[in-house]
């Protein structure tokens, strides 16, 4: 069944939705079918909704502009992506004063002290990883002797994704490069605590919420998506209800034999 069809149904419409972006509403740059039909009927129905990412390399603009050149309408402030509480999280856990090498684009984590000078590095009290073009092979080589030097310091990656689908194969996520480095630092025997704070994780549904406000109540909000991990997995924690779309990088038999935490509410072929 399709997505747009069981919303015309006898159940009707959720109080709110939101919805995971890549290999959900997009596949690469090019829209999945149903996808612009679904969001306006949503915007002319006034249900609320917002886009919900893992996507921390991107800005919110740049984000909505590739949803629009693909055909579908969307809005920076329509955006919530895993860097979202990267400066509220810090900020609870007492690292205001700290200071992160960043990989990514610094006005995605407005308010952090942030370096990016590799000579720098070793001042550091830690990575931050939210990604976008960097010299693997420089960044990489430093980051794994400063780790082995310092295995103590704090691996903050906001997506905790390790791939995202596109037509031809998939694309490694931020964490999923990070791999490279934690494989080579397991070998010498250190392992390090990775902090996330995307999908499945809490911060980000909780942001979700107080963006909806009062009168949303979160069992009555539908979370589409199209991976078991994050998507799934996180709305189920939630308590909100979970929908899985298989246009992305899940299988029929994967969702099929998904445990509990993990099993979707609803599956749907596609969005429309
Ligand atoms: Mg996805």
């Amino acid at each position: 069944m399709k997505l747009i069809d069981f919303l015309s149904g006898p159940g009707g419409l959720p109080d709110a939705f939101l919805f995971d972006i890549d290999g959900t509403l997009l596949y690469g740059n090019r829209p999945q079918p149903g996808a612009a039909k679904l969001l306006a009927l949503l915007r002319r129905r006034k249900i609320p909704f917002f886009f919900l990412t893992n996507d921390g390399t991107h800005t919110h603009q740049e984000k909505s502009t590739l949803l629009n050149n693909a055909g579908i309408d969307a809005f920076p402030e329509e955006m919530i992506s895993c860097t979202d509480p990267v400066s509220p999280e810090f900020a609870r856990r007492g690292w205001s004063d700290k200071r992160f090498f960043l990989i990514g684009n610094p006005a995605n984590v407005p308010g952090i002290r942030v370096e990016t000078n590799r000579e720098r590095l070793e001042s550091c009290d830690g990575l931050l990883f939210c990604g976008g073009p960097h010299d693997w092979h420089a960044d990489f080589t430093a980051l794994f002797n400063f780790f082995r030097r310092h295995p103590d310091r704090l691996l903050v990656v906001p997506n905790p994704d390790l791939f995202n689908p596109l037509p031809d194969g998939v694309s490694l996520c931020p964490f999923g490069q990070m791999q490279l480095v934690l494989t080579l630092l397991e070998r010498i025997g250190i392992q390090l605590e990775p902090v996330h704070f995307g999908k499945p994780y809490g911060s980000v549904y909780d942001l979700a919420m107080q963006r909806f406000g009062a009168g949303i109540d979160r069992k009555n909000v539908l979370c589409v998506g199209d991976l078991l991990d994050s998507d799934i997995l996180g709305a189920n924690r939630a308590g909100m209800v979970s929908a899985l779309v298989l246009t992305g990088l899940t299988t029929a038999a994967q969702a099929a034999a998904a445990p509990d935490s993990r099993r979707p509410h609803h599956i749907f072929e596609a969005i429309g």
